[in-house]
């Protein structure tokens, strides 16, 4: 495409202009004052650089951008050729790399070289069929797509006025995830409340949590934070006890009520009615309850609309915590997991766990967007803006802990248009396996042994928990390259080793 120096389209701020003639070799821009026309010559010089990579150029862009494409795609139809765990001893790295850091720029050549024969050995590969620990964090395609585009935009996008399409295209997605879900409307964006991507389940416990801190002090006074008491299972993620470490929430008054197989490790709504009273009667403040839906350990799901009610009757702020589960749940089958979430104040679920969406992508969904925004906003004079001081617009620096803020959006929108949506939870199950065994120190052992045996094969790599104290091992399926026969040489695995092990005991 070709048009006259004098008469630029607005796209004239994008800076990879490979077909823009006026563009390249040298950086130019053409910045507008009013109606004015001001064309400035920018002081890098090409010239000087010639010998290495400039900090940004097209067609430099494309060239080694095709590479490492290439690269991370010959990684992937490698992966099954890598220990899935891996096998490097600490601190491997530091014998392999240099003191101090280069005084002269190599070849990206060199760099591909050094990932290969000393990265990639200290890798665990999450992305490999065989990974089946802890819990799956996809990439998909789409979602690598989103992230290169989120990278190559590169916009900080904290309110509106700093990229208006970052804003509204967040908006906009998780308001389409939210009714993926069914969540109930107060969540999306129309109303009251609206969702915001988060780094982590982490940041999103965390908001909340100050939120309805602060919401609960101004209506008991600010001098009663030593009274307010916390309530979840003793499932939950340790993700609600830094939240109360950060928050100053008093660590005796969180109470991580018990769970046994009784309940399948839920909550149980007596439990936590019981505690209640016994908190209110020593003159403690109930303000928060966190229910999980899918805990990290087990997948046990607590029952949303009971515990809601409580939550409610008592005025407490009510946190649904699906980071692991939740995307299941846009699956017709598997909704009635989070039913009860109407009850809910706020809702989390972890997109870059199996939703296809490249970390990091977690999603946040309140009722209630001014509580969130009371506790986090600021507005230094260096912000202020037209649009933001006249209330017009979302600004997502006030719904998160720090200003600064990608694009991430991109990868949301990019896996939802790419895919069929509805197919794109995949099936995670969880399998766990004891020892024949009534002796529940031999059975440790000899599952710690059978852990240890399996994952320094290095052909599949699992992980544990312990539940009701005992440790077990957990199989987490759901990396997109798993097929059946990845799990099934999983299980083969599995039973040989045990064999081997139970053989070494008779
Ligand atoms: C993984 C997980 C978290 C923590 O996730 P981050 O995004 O890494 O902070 C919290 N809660 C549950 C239930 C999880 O499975």
């Amino acid at each position: 495409m070709k048009y006259k120096n004098d008469n630029p389209p607005a796209t004239s701020w994008f800076p990879f202009q490979a077909n823009n003639p006026l563009h390249l070799p040298h950086f130019s821009a053409t910045i507008f004052f009013g109606r004015k026309k001001k064309k400035t010559e920018q002081s890098i010089n090409p010239q000087k650089m010639e010998s290495g990579l400039k900090p940004m150029d097209a067609e430099q862009l494309r060239e080694n951008a095709h590479k490492m494409v290439d690269f991370i795609a010959d990684y992937y139809q490698t992966i099954e050729n890598f220990p899935v765990l891996s096998q490097v001893q600490p601190g491997y790295l530091q014998e392999l790399l240099p003191d101090s850091a280069p005084t002269h720029p190599e070849p990206l050549q060199h760099i591909f070289d050094d990932i290969q024969a000393k990265i990639l050995p200290g890798v665990t590969h999450w992305q490999s069929p065989n990974f089946f620990g802890y819990y799956p964090s996809n990439s998909s395609i789409a979602g690598f797509l989103g992230e290169m585009m989120s990278a190559g935009l590169n916009v900080v996008g904290f309110s509106w006025i700093t990229s208006p399409a970052a804003t509204e295209l967040e908006m906009i997605v998780l308001d389409w995830f939210g009714k993926m879900l069914k969540l109930p409307e107060e969540f999306l964006s129309a109303g009251k409340g609206g969702g915001v991507i988060q780094g982590s389940a982490s940041e999103a416990v965390l908001v909340v949590l100050l939120a309805a801190r602060d919401k609960i002090l101004r209506r008991v006074g600010k001098n009663s934070l030593e009274k307010l008491v916390l309530y979840a299972s003793d499932q939950t993620h340790s993700a609600l006890q830094k939240a109360c470490q950060i928050g100053g929430i008093h660590p005796e008054n969180c109470r991580l009520l018990r769970t046994d197989c009784s309940t399948d490790y839920a909550l149980s709504p007596n439990v936590l009615n019981e505690a209640i009273s016994n908190d209110v009667t020593s003159g403690l403040i109930p303000f928060f309850l966190c229910a999980t839906v899918g805990t990290t350990s087990s997948t046990a799901v607590d029952p949303l609309l009971e515990l809601g009610k409580i939550a409610k009757s008592n005025e407490m702020w009510f946190h649904v915590d699906a980071a692991y589960a939740g995307s299941a749940c846009i699956c017709p089958e598997y909704r009635h997991y989070i039913d009860g979430v109407e009850e809910a104040d706020s809702f989390n679920t972890n997109a870059h766990k199996w939703f296809l969406t490249n970390f990091d992508c977690s999603v946040l969904w309140i009722k209630d967007r001014n509580a969130l925004i009371k506790v986090l906003s600021t507005n230094p004079e260096f912000l202020k803006n037209k649009a933001s001081q006249a209330n017009l617009v979302v600004d997502y620096k006030d719904w998160q802990i720090p200003l600064g803020r990608r694009f991430r959006s991109l990868k949301l929108w990019m896996v939802m248009r790419l895919y069929d949506c509805y197919s794109t939870a995949i099936f995670v199950s969880l399998f766990s396996s004891s020892a024949p065994s009534n002796d529940e120190t031999c059975a440790t052992k000899l599952n710690l042994g059978l852990l240890d045996a399996v994952n320094s094969t290095g052909k599949i790599f699992v992980s544990h928990t312990v539940l009701s104290g005992k440790y077990l091992l957990r199989l987490a399926v759901g990396a997109p390259l798993t097929e059946e026969r990845h799990v099934n040489a999983a299980w083969k695995l599995l039973q040989d080793e045990a064999s081997a092990l139970l053989a070494t005991l008779w």
